[in-house]
């Protein structure tokens, strides 16, 4: 995936989502703590306040104490005066000056060891009962906790008949002994009575009523935060797979393909293993949807997907990349590079024979292309160090160049990619890019490799071959370029401008009075396709001026094959012209004698091939070169032997009535002013 391609689609993942949950988190806790923090205010108020109420009865006390004791009457008379009456029971502790306990009821007395601590009111002496262990304000504050213990003690039954219902709110749930202390005022003396802290029904359900209201009123923003994030959740998921879909197959798309394959191709885990980026191809797809229709080809391709989904395994991927086309990330097992690769071609070779049977009633052929990714271990490689720059599209364009160079030769054609392949392609691009150019700058020589007669030794002719002399380059060969010329069409213009060279250049040796010598011009097949062939070659020709037949056109034996009839007419046009015909390269591959029967040329060439067979044929080769011979002279034709590179080969050739000789043993193709000495000495 690119860069910008990543941007992108990590700015769409990172959309609505995070910030919705973010809220969501931030919102929530707060309003947790908010309400945690009410509960806990409201309880600390409710027993502020009793306690509070409790302490204003023994600070009366202590002031009547006080009016007693100024009165005369000795303090432990005065607390007897006080308390006995309607305080009967009560537990009370009085400390005179001294610190001497002065007056005393009830068992249990005050633990000065333990002062308690009462939040809110801390200027109160609070101390905890002797006999009664306090059991701490957090318990009491614990709304949550008593009120379960109501419950669970079954304290809080459906309130019986006779009870009112303020009795049954101010039956106490909890219960807590403790002393409040008060200073007798100018006496130096200290009163202290006991206390119980009551926390009753209806302070827990006002406290609980409180919370839960607390509770309903913030978690409204919090639930319908919660809300919106789970829907923007929901939504997110849905685009997600809207984005990752194709709309064809229904399966994963391309982008999901680019971006998971890059996820495992990437990972530290997959480091040790090797992958294969497939290109699967249906063969043919246009004329299946023109035939069938078109949804019958879209469910031909869903039934692909579908296949595909059931074939590959959870640390691979596929997707369709565009028309019938198919990625796949296929892992690659095995302990050697070959072995790898074997068994790839092999899983490759039964998944297409598999999609072949998608149809059983319709012929289907797939091919593909495969780009194998080597493991990424080495000596350089440290093992925690992961794939880096994947690109899932580059990988897939090799294997797709892959089964493109190849594809259409035979059924169920397997290809892999290597560095020559993409080297081949890069040539190719470059010739086609720069061919029109270097025409148009004459970077396109003419060489000529002379043609001798093997008896006299004489030069009696040429064929012009031509050489790229690249500005950027330096000299390229022929078959470097000219299939390249050939696929594209431009050989139509480089045999034209070959043709107007050569003419150009009889013309000018004409005008210097040099010895005439024909010189040969290949014809590309491709050229001969063409209507109005042997006008144009004679209007090239005319434009210059030489004599037609000391013009030569080379076609090769493969022509014939194809569009015969064009081609015959073509010979004779040419040859009612005045220019002489020979059909090149004859023997090198399926030759066909029917050629020699239909078409009236003038010369044969013999290929190179006759003459490059093993020494021990039991002098079979000689016989076919001989007889050969013996069939253009009975069909009145010239014999050119090509690539002749020994002294025995030219005095076999000699011998049998071979008219011409062209090969290194004379002479290698050469430059045109090198060409005109050599004709100086030899012609
Ligand atoms: P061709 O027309 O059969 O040309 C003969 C080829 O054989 C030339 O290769 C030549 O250099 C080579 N040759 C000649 N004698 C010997 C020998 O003794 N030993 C060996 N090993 N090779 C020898 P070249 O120049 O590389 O051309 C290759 C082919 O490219 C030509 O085969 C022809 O088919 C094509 N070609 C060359 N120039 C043109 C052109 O201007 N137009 C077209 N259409 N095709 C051309
Ligand atoms: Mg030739
Ligand atoms: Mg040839």
């Amino acid at each position: 995936m690119s860069s910008v391609d990543k941007r992108r689609f990590k700015r769409f993942k990172k959309k609505k989502i995070w910030p919705s949950v973010f809220a969501f988190v931030v919102v929530g806790t707060v309003c947790v703590a908010v309400d945690v923090l009410f509960l806990h205010l409201c309880i600390l108020s409710v027993l502020g306040t009793k306690v509070a109420g409790q302490y204003e009865d023994v600070a009366q006390y202590g002031g009547e104490l006080r009016m007693l004791t100024e009165g005369g009457t000795p303090l432990q008379d005065a607390a007897e005066q006080l308390f006995a009456g309607e305080m009967a029971g009560q537990d009370i502790y009085v400390t005179g000056a001294d610190g001497s306990v002065v007056y005393q009821t009830g068992d249990s007395q005050p633990n000065f060891d333990r002062r308690l601590d009462i939040p809110l009111l801390d200027e109160i002496a609070a101390l905890e009962d002797s006999a009664e262990v306090f059991t701490g304000t957090d318990e009491i504050i614990d709304v949550y906790r008593l009120a379960r213990r109501d419950i669970m003690g079954n304290a809080l039954e459906t309130k019986r008949k006779d009870e009112t219902y303020m009795q049954f709110m101010k039956t106490p749930v909890f219960g807590q002994a403790y002393w409040l202390g008060t200073p007798v005022p100018e006496s130096g003396a200290f009163l202290y009575v006991k206390c119980r802290m009551e926390v009753e029904r209806q302070d827990v359900f006002f406290a609980l009523a409180f919370g839960i209201a607390a509770q309903v009123f913030l978690l409204i923003p919090v639930i319908l935060l919660f809300i919106h994030t789970i829907r923007s959740a929901v939504l997110q998921k849905g685009l997600t797979q809207l984005i990752y879909m194709d709309t064809v197959t229904g399966g994963r798309n391309w982008l999901y393909f680019k971006n998971y394959g890059e996820r495992i191709l990437t990972r530290l885990v997959n480091n040790k293993k090797a992958f294969a980026l497939v290109n699967l191809h249906l063969e043919r797809y246009q004329n299946y949807r023109a035939c069938y229709g078109v949804q019958a080809g879209e469910s031909l391709l869903e039934s692909m997907d579908g296949f595909l989904s059931a074939r590959v395994g959870r640390n691979e991927a596929f997707a369709r990349y565009e028309g019938a086309d198919f990625g796949l990330l296929l892992q690659c097992d095995g302990d050697s590079d070959e072995e790898r690769v074997d068994r790839c071609r092999k899983r490759i070779r039964s998944l297409l024979a598999e999609l072949t049977g998608l149809r059983p009633n319709q012929k289907i052929h797939f091919d593909a292309g495969i780009n194998m990714i080597p493991l990424h271990v080495g000596p350089d490689v440290k093992w925690y160090s992961r794939r880096k720059d994947v690109d899932i599209d580059q990988l897939y364009t090799y294997a797709n160049a892959a089964r493109v160079e190849t594809a259409g030769t035979e059924e169920q054609r397997i290809s892999f990619f290597d560095e020559d392949m993409l080297g081949r392609q890069k040539w190719e691009r470059w010739v086609e890019d720069t061919m029109e150019t270097a025409l148009r700058n004459e970077e396109f020589e003419v060489y000529l490799q002379p043609k001798y007669n093997p008896v006299t030794g004489k030069l009696v002719g040429a064929e012009a071959l031509v050489r790229w002399i690249s500005l950027s380059t330096g000299l390229i060969t022929p078959s470097h370029f000219i299939p390249i010329f050939e696929r594209t069409g431009f050989i139509t213009q480089l045999d034209d401008y070959m043709i107007s060279r050569v003419a150009k250049l009889q013309a000018e040796w004409m005008i210097q009075g040099r010895k005439a010598i024909p010189i040969s011009v290949n014809v590309s097949r491709a050229h001969f396709a063409q209507e109005g062939l042997a006008d144009n070659i004679c209007r090239l020709v005319d434009a210059y001026g030489p004599s037609h037949d000391l013009i030569e056109l080379e076609v090769t034996e493969s022509a014939f094959f194809e569009e015969k009839e064009i081609l015959v007419d073509t010979v004779k046009q040419l040859k009612a012209y005045g220019f002489r015909v020979s059909m090149d390269d004859f023997g090198a591959g399926y030759s066909s004698l029917n050629s020699l029967k239909d078409i009236p040329l003038d010369v044969l060439k013999l290929d190179g091939e006759f003459f490059r067979g093993s020494e021990d044929d039991g002098g079979r080769g000689e016989i076919v070169v001989r007889e050969a011979i013996q069939l253009a002279k009975n069909l009145h034709m010239s014999i050119v032997a090509e690539g002749i590179e020994k002294k025995e080969q030219v005095d076999f050739l000699a011998s049998q009535g071979c008219d011409m000789i062209q090969g290194f043993y004379f002479a290698k193709p050469m430059p045109v002013e090198e060409f005109m000495e050599k004709m100086e000495k030899d012609a």
